[in-house]
């Protein structure tokens, strides 16, 4: 899944990823050569987005942590688990954890067996690095 952002000085589509400064993704845009950030974006951060924080928010990571994985403010997260209607279940018995990596350092993680027993993992992009998400259980 691709993230397209629409220019903030512009209005032009044709946008790139350019890097992230301070665990925010970047992009620039190729028309005005404009570099914005998500936050910069306010009202019309993409659904990419919304829907990554709202899967980490499911999965019991606070709205601070949201803020500084996605680089999107814990207030617009709030708003949409509002918006959505989003609920976390009752009673959870497992955890989850995260990690921004890059492809090499996934590659790396892949290779190692160990790495892939417990409960699961999903593993989304993430600008031009991949977040992988992994739940563990609560020891008894
Ligand atoms: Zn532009």
């Amino acid at each position: 899944m691709a993230a397209t952002l629409k220019c903030p000085k512009c209005d032009s589509l044709e946008t790139v990823k350019n890097g992230i400064i301070k665990n925010r993704q970047r992009f620039r845009c190729k028309k005005c050569d404009y570099n914005f950030t998500v936050d910069k974006l306010g009202k019309g951060i993409s659904s990419y987005y919304v829907i990554k924080a709202l899967q980490l928010y499911i999965e019991g990571v606070s709205f601070r942590e949201i803020e500084r994985l996605l680089g999107v403010s814990h207030v617009s997260v709030m708003n949409w688990v509002k918006k959505y209607q989003i609920k976390m279940p009752d009673r959870i018995t497992h955890h989850a954890t995260y990690k921004v990596m890059s492809h090499k350092e996934l590659a790396e993680f892949y290779a190692d067996r160990k790495n892939l027993e417990g409960t699961g993992m999903i593993v989304t992009e993430l600008g031009d690095k991949f977040m992988m998400i992994k739940w563990e259980r609560f020891k008894d």
